[in-house]
């Protein structure tokens, strides 16, 4: 057993405060790790002794970020495509098929390798719980070894065969749903915890997608919905109907959609709308309405949506700047989005927040206060990241 003290911290962020204050900012305080939790939060002027102390030098921390989505296992580079459609090509789903290509052609250590070095980026950026989907190999076995691969980094793995529909099955669509709901989920539900559908506009309609979650659903897995990216339709109240742990993107929401989105925040298993800027900002969309959803109830989560085709970002940071700057979300709602929302949209009670007994997932700033987030965008302000109680960054400050 051993026990680090963090002393001196300016600004603690919990993300653990009353409802009229969830941010639950602490000035002067410090925290006790005790082997992979939290043992003590307070006053500085009161701690505790530790075999270790961290002077952080009155710097911000808080809890580490908890990215829910990101499609991580892939090969290739999109890069020209990106640079066509800022030369003003638009983005349709089909670009997928770039990248199962080269995917499907990839050997396992390259998707291996790929994977690792994108974990690197999201843990040295701040995030320390992230979701890797499947959804690039759209074969039994390639959608396999993606979720296998997956599970070397994370719990968190979703399978996601119903990404779109590969060119092979174009003009048999049932096939391939009948495929992605039989043999590909047997393969694929061993090594995931959630499934996920793209039901949009090019992707998979309201009938489709309801097979595929249903099917998901009967094979122990939860539920997650790409919803709304693209054009209004189904994905939001569908996801909110079979209590979806999130639908995400909600980029084109009807009235109805916000009002379900909200009802469901009440419930024992709520639907999170899990807004994705990266995707907007990448793709040169219209941001999500995050006003309308904060402002009717929602519960709102902010993930980096990373992916070769329409988001490769890694950094929460840069969405929390731009969910700032462009959703017109105030600095508190975008942290609390990206650390306590992504934690319900994963349904887990022991990240996205810094508590007693939690788990001691902890980001240092170089920075005094959480706001410089936003403030200084496109700037690694990331000077330490604590995963379980174990410091695997830290810059000398
Ligand atoms: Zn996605």
């Amino acid at each position: 057993m051993t026990s680090t003290l963090i002393d001196n911290i300016g600004e603690l962020v919990t993300c653990d405060g009353p409802p009229d204050d969830p941010l639950g900012v602490r000035s002067a305080a410090a925290v006790v790790i005790q082997d992979t939790e939290i043992a003590w939060i307070g006053p500085r002027a009161v701690a505790p002794e530790a075999d270790e102390r961290i002077d952080a030098l009155g710097a911000a921390v808080l809890p580490g970020f908890v990215d829910s989505h990101a499609h991580l296992v892939f090969a290739g580079d999109r890069a020209a495509e990106f640079a066509a459609r800022m030369a003003g090509e638009t983005y349709s789903a089909g670009g997928i098929g770039t990248t199962v290509r080269a995917t499907r052609e990839a050997d396992d250590q390259e998707l291996r390798s790929t994977v690792a070095r994108l974990v690197a980026e999201l843990i040295g950026a701040g995030s320390t719980t992230f979701e890797i989907k499947s959804g690039y190999g759209l074969t039994v076995d390639d959608e396999q070894r993606s979720v296998r691969i997956a599970g070397e980094f994370t719990p968190e793995v979703t399978f996601l065969g119903a990404h779109v529909t590969p060119t092979e099955f174009a003009h048999d669509r049932a096939a391939y749903v009948d495929l992605v709901t039989g043999a590909m989920l047997d393969a694929c539900a061993p090594h995931s915890r959630w499934v996920d559908v793209f039901c949009d506009r090019g992707a998979f309609d309201a009938d489709e997608s309801r097979q595929v979650l249903s099917a998901g659903r009967r094979a122990g897995l939860g539920l997650r919905v790409h919803a709304n990216q693209l054009q209004a339709g189904p994905g939001v109240s569908l996801a909110v109907e079979l209590s979806a742990a999130s639908a995400d993107h909600c980029t084109h929401l009807s009235a109805g959609d916000v009002d379900a989105l909200a009802a469901s925040a009440g419930l024992a298993e709520p639907t999170v709308a899990t807004l994705l800027p990266g995707a907007e900002f990448s793709t040169r969309s219209t941001y999500p309405d995050a006003r309308a959803l904060l402002d009717a109830g929602a519960l709102v989560a902010l993930a980096t949506d990373c992916n070769p085709g329409s988001s490769y970002t890694t950094s929460m940071p840069f969405c929390i700047a731009l969910a700032v700057r462009e959703m017109h979300m105030t600095v508190a709602e975008a942290v609390l989005a990206a650390t306590v929302g992504g934690a319900t949209a994963l349904r887990r009670q022991d990240v996205g927040r810094l508590r007693i007994g939690g788990r001691a997932d902890m980001v240092m700033l170089d920075a005094p206060s959480h706001i410089h987030l936003a403030y200084r965008p496109g700037v690694n302000l990331v000077a330490g990241v604590w995963r379980a109680g174990r410091r695997v960054i830290g810059r000398v400050r």
